[in-house]
């Protein structure tokens, strides 16, 4: 476990390195969870991954071929804010002049606060000041630049659209490796479909949900040059697209992490046979 910085209100910001050390470098998974305050399964997703590659043995393996990297609250402010005072809060909790927070993942430097953020200081999606003005993103995004050589998969976790996005979030275009994504994330969600009977959507991220500038995945991918990013959108509680969506009953997290976690096996077996030296 590693501090790689701090938040606004000075709180560590911390991650997992799962590694094994040997002669041959390995692939390395990116995982980051807990960008948005209110979406409360991510950071148990993470912690999910976290406890099944480290306590299940049948998972040795995957811990022998890859790398990790978790990171399983990126906006611990906010988190305990939506504890503590709005469940519904989702940015962090830096001061403004008018209203509090920025968008974390509205923050990184790339097409940033173009089409999809605001740079209204009240709005849920604030790009905030400038590119990398808050102290979690440029944490975080330095994180990622130290292991982009080594990262072949970056998962951003959230909650709860039900579906597995990539790029681009920024523009309706699509990436160069449109094809490679998608075929990607299909398998991932035919997985989780085999077990759970739920349906995750595939595509990219503006396509399928909406225009999004700035954001974590777009950088790694964009800047970071990590050719396989994604956004996993956890399983929706009620199937809403209204607030109550991200509020979900304690009994359901774990089928809802542990059904994903089969997917995050698929997204394994792709890196290690695409990258590991056998
Ligand atoms: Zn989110």
């Amino acid at each position: 476990m590693e501090d790689f910085g701090v938040s606004y209100e000075r709180r560590r910001l911390v991650l997992l390195k799962i590694v094994n050390f040997g002669r041959i470098i390995k692939p390395l998974i990116f995982i980051e969870a807990g960008i948005h305050a209110r979406e409360w399964v991510a950071p148990a997703q993470a912690l999910f991954i976290i406890h099944q590659l480290l306590e299940v043995p049948d998972n040795k393996e995957l811990i022998e071929k890859v790398d990790w990297i978790v990171i399983p609250l990126v906006n611990p402010d906010g988190y305990e804010y939506s504890h503590s005072v709005d469940r519904m809060w989702r940015k962090n909790r830096a001061k403004g002049k008018t209203c509090d927070g920025v968008d974390l993942n509205r923050n990184f430097d790339f097409h940033w606060s173009q089409h999809g953020s605001s740079d209204y200081e009240c709005s849920s999606t604030y790009a905030g000041v400038s590119a990398f003005s808050e102290p979690e993103s440029l944490a975080l995004s330095a994180v990622i630049k130290r292991y982009a050589s080594r990262t072949k998969l970056y998962l951003s976790i959230h909650t709860a659209e039900q579906c597995i996005l990539f790029p681009w979030g920024y523009t309706m275009e699509v990436a160069e490796n449109d094809l490679e994504l998608r075929q990607l994330a299909s398998l991932v969600a035919r997985k989780v479909y085999n077990i759970s009977k739920v349906e995750y959507k595939v595509g990219t991220s503006a396509q399928t949900l909406n225009i999004v500038s700035g954001s974590s995945r777009d950088w790694a991918y964009g800047v970071c040059n990590i050719s396989l990013a994604f956004t996993i959108e956890l399983e929706a509680h009620l199937n809403t697209r209204h607030c109550d969506r991200f509020i979900m009953p304690p009994r359901k997290i774990n089928k809802v992490v542990s059904e994903m976690f089969e997917g995050i096996k698929v997204f394994y077996t792709f890196i290690k046979d695409k990258y590991s030296v056998h």
